[in-house]
């Protein structure tokens, strides 16, 4: 592969078949997008300018979001990602590039993506499973559409928060099994979900479905999820109607956006899928990102969730998202569900890693260990995969440290 002239990259996980990009500020500038390259940040715009100073990409990497850019479409981020390449790739470039590197320590990031809509899928088995076992012991732990279709819901767009910022633990009504009638407080059992999210580029008309063989044409990257979820409030609200309050508070996305390409040598075979899914979500077996995923509370790594155990595939999320003629916009996030393997220390939620609370996990580290998220918690979710160039990429982190619940 190309190596990169840019110091300290070269054989890390920002290396240059990683490049993934994000929007970021230095001192009372305007937030503008950026693509990273080991500790530094590319400021795009004013490089694209050096060679053609209408540049449309340029354009794009001047507003404050990767909207722009990811609506310009899939040929367009081929051409810049090429470009981005060669620019700091070859030393010829790096005497004009060079003022525009900007090492990361001195900048600000922000939510990458203006998300437009946002859903939640439930797509490990593993997870769907020990759900089930954990809630509705006495029965089969997956309902009877489970294997058919990836189960999902509409989230709260509006509520995607960048790595970063602080969770406030919500209040809201909370009733136990035990409990005859409900109270209001803050949340006893808040939790977190380690998910990958999947940000769509490029729209689709109503009424117009999205194949699932369409995913590159329209999937622009990936980034890390943490779909925090109030453990109490969910299992009161939810039925009939699904998850509402309990997960609506806060979702933290990576501030970086890993484009689709970087991941070429991360594609792998998921476990299988029995039935055959219908012909509509792909006649062919479905292929996921060999993703390795660190839960990490308070510094220590609790769980290490592989995404390659997933049962649906990204493709097949987005075709199910899109088959009754729900069009797709720019911006438009939908993420995996928790991520859990078959082993109990690939668990992807406190939920499992604590088995419905009733069997703390960490006693090793914490004095009694763990169940659920205490006030002062921090939860890092860390991301790696093979990368084009034979050694490994990280993507964004996602990081959110738990307030206590304001009244
Ligand atoms: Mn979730």
């Amino acid at each position: 592969m190309t190596t990169t002239w840019v110091e300290g990259a070269a054989g890390s996980l920002f290396d240059i078949d990683n490049l993934p990009y994000g929007v970021f500020s230095s001192s009372g500038e305007q937030p503008r997008v950026g693509v990273r390259i080991g500790d530094h940040v590319l400021d795009l715009a004013p490089v694209a300018e050096i060679g053609d100073p209408a540049s449309e990409l340029a354009a794009a990497w001047r507003t404050p979001s990767l909207n722009a850019f990811m609506a310009m479409g899939a040929e367009s981020w081929r051409i810049a990602r090429r470009w981005i390449i060669e620019v700091l790739g070859d030393e010829v470039h790096r005497e004009r590039t060079q003022p525009h590197l900007l090492p990361l320590a001195d900048l600000t990031l922000h939510l990458p993506v203006e998300v437009a809509d946002y859903v939640d899928f439930y797509a490990s088995e593993h997870h769907a499973s020990n759900v089930g076992r954990i809630f509705r012991p006495d029965q089969e732990p997956l309902l009877p559409n489970w294997r058919h279709l990836p189960v999902g819901y509409h989230g709260r767009a509006g509520t995607v928060v960048a790595s970063t910022t602080p969770v406030v633990r919500p209040q809201g009504q909370r009733k136990a099994p035990t409990e005859d009638s409900p109270t209001f407080g803050p949340s006893r059992r808040l939790d977190i979900e380690a998910e990958l999210g999947f940000v769509v580029g490029t729209g689709s008309a109503l009424g117009q479905p999205v194949p699932h063989d369409a995913f590159a044409d329209h999937v622009f990257g990936v980034v890390g999820v943490n779909d925090w979820s109030a453990r109490d409030i969910q299992a009161w609200e939810y039925v009939p109607l699904g998850p509402f309050l309990g997960k609506s508070f806060a979702t933290s996305v990576s501030h970086w956006v890993t484009p689709l390409e970087a991941f070429d040598a991360a594609w792998t075979d998921l476990p299988g899928q029995d039935p055959t899914p219908l012909p509509y979500l792909g006649p062919d077996r479905a292929r996921g990102l060999d993703v390795d995923v660190e839960v990490v509370l308070n510094g220590e790594v609790v769980s290490r969730p592989p995404y390659r155990t997933m049962y649906w595939s990204p493709a097949q999320m987005l075709a199910h998202t899109t088959v009754n003629g729900a069009s797709l916009r720019t911006g438009d996030l939908y993420a995996s569900g928790t991520i859990s393997g078959p082993e109990p220390g690939q668990r992807g939620s406190f939920l499992e890693l604590s088995w419905g609370g009733k069997e703390p996990f960490g006693t090793e580290v914490w004095e009694g260990g763990r169940t659920f998220l205490e006030d002062g918690d921090e939860v890092r979710l860390r991301y790696t995969a093979p990368g084009t160039g034979g050694g490994r990429i990280a993507l964004g982190e996602v990081v959110g440290r738990v307030e206590p619940a304001r009244g």
